[in-house]
């Protein structure tokens, strides 16, 4: 398939060179952030490209976004570290008022501020976020207090500001059962050690990924984005950027995967000949191969259509689930490919295969997908 934005992608993977397998390896045995990369990709405007001109962004649509991750990807790079600074920033911009787009957007484009934590996940509502607990309760006109728990808060230790879906009002006091939940923007600088406690996860990916506990932080009344109560709204209104640009990271890290499989394949000599030379070796990666390039047609129709400021839920969940179902046969391919090299860590093999696992769980489950295209696109009856 003919690639676009091939001068976004050229430069995308001109930077890349510059942190191989090495320094991956070095920061998931470490756990420890990747700064240097996250850096080298602020300076170069890339994680600001869906920010307006007017904010000093580059006002570039979904499809080059998807270009850039895709890229960074297929690079053997990890952009799951800071691909949220490109699109959190999407609710704020759309539903948030002239103040806090001023005090925020102009930060962000320039590097200056971080907005890349998302606070929705909790340890007892799980995947239904109507029954979230955290609550924010105002007191007088200029404050909440907010008390609860979020679980799996990634780069909350990297980010200046985090949005927060907290309850304003109680679930029954609703007419639906996401009425009542209101989103705030964080300062977190201010926040901890303040009523707000960070604790990192030790997880099978290298994500800075933590769990957030709230005992009573005094946040600004002015930190509410929007309207009270409708805030579930306004983050479905972000939910499919995210989508699709994880489904193009999926997509990245299927060519890494096929492109090194491929490489080992024609490489590596078992039985006197190339292993790549047997069909039990070939087919699945010629397989994973369709399926890559399949759901890469569709992010592309997902990106189209969120472009053009068309509706894209379908496509855009359709993206995600066949894209991350195609990096995990890539992978899948690939480490069987590489025998129990594949196991070694100086192959990126192992890596890569850990990461792009995670797409099929955040930040939707694929079961959850399902049921949003059967529910939702065939109108099959609804389960919740
Ligand atoms: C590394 C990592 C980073 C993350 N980063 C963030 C973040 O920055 N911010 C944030 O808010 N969250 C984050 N998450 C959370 C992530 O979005 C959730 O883990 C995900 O949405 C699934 O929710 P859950 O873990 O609570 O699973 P659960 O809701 O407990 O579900 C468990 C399993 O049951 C399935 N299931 C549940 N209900 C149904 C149903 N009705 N029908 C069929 N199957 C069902 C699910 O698909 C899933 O497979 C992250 C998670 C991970 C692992």
């Amino acid at each position: 398939m003919e690639q676009r934005h091939q001068d976004i992608r050229d430069a995308v993977a001109q930077l890349c060179q510059g942190f191989p397998g090495e320094y991956w390896r070095e920061k998931d045995r470490e756990r420890a952030y990747p700064k240097e990369f996250v850096r080298a990709l602020t300076e170069s405007g890339f994680l600001a490209c869906l920010i307006p001109e007017e904010y000093g962004g580059s006002g570039l649509g979904i499809s080059e976004a998807a270009a850039i991750l895709e890229e960074i990807q297929a690079s053997g790079c990890n952009g799951g570290a800071c691909h949220a600074q490109m699109y959190t920033m999407g609710t704020v911009l759309r539903h948030g008022n002239a103040e806090q787009k001023e005090m925020l957007l102009p930060g962000i484009a320039s590097g200056e501020l971080r907005l890349q934590a998302f606070g929705v996940t909790e340890p007892t509502s799980g995947t239904d976020t109507s029954r979230i607990r955290t609550t924010a309760v105002k007191d007088g006109n200029s404050a909440y207090v907010v008390n609860g728990q979020k679980v799996w808060t990634s780069r909350v230790e990297h980010s200046d500001f985090m949005l927060l879906l907290a309850r304003t009002s109680a679930r029954e006091d609703g007419k639906r059962p996401h009425d009542g939940i209101s989103v705030f923007l964080v300062d977190i600088r201010d926040a901890v050690g303040n009523g707000m406690t960070i604790k990192p996860i030790r997880a099978m990916v290298n994500h800075s990924t933590t769990e957030v506990f709230f005992d009573d932080l005094r946040i600004p009344a002015s930190s509410l984005v929007g309207e009270e109560g409708k805030g579930f709204r306004y983050i479905l209104d972000g939910m499919n950027a995210e989508r699709i640009l994880i489904a193009a990271e999926c997509i990245g890290d299927a060519r890494w995967f096929i492109d090194k499989a491929a490489g080992y394949a024609s490489e590596r000599r078992v039985f006197d000949r190339p292993i790549g030379q047997n069909q039990g070796i070939q087919f699945p990666i010629a397989r994973a191969y369709a399926q890559s390039q399949a759901a890469a047609l569709m992010v592309r129709e997902a990106a189209d259509k969120f472009d053009a400021g068309a509706p894209c839920g379908a496509e855009a969940n359709m993206a995600k689930l066949l894209a991350s179902e195609a990096s995990w046969a890539a992978a899948e391919s690939c480490l069987q490919t590489h025998g129990g090299f594949g196991f070694a860590e100086e192959y990126d093999v192992e890596r890569k295969y850990r990461e792009t696992r995670l797409y099929q769980i955040a930040p939707v489950s694929t079961n959850l997908i399902l049921s949003y295209i059967a529910e939702h696109v065939l109108g099959l009856p609804r389960s919740f």
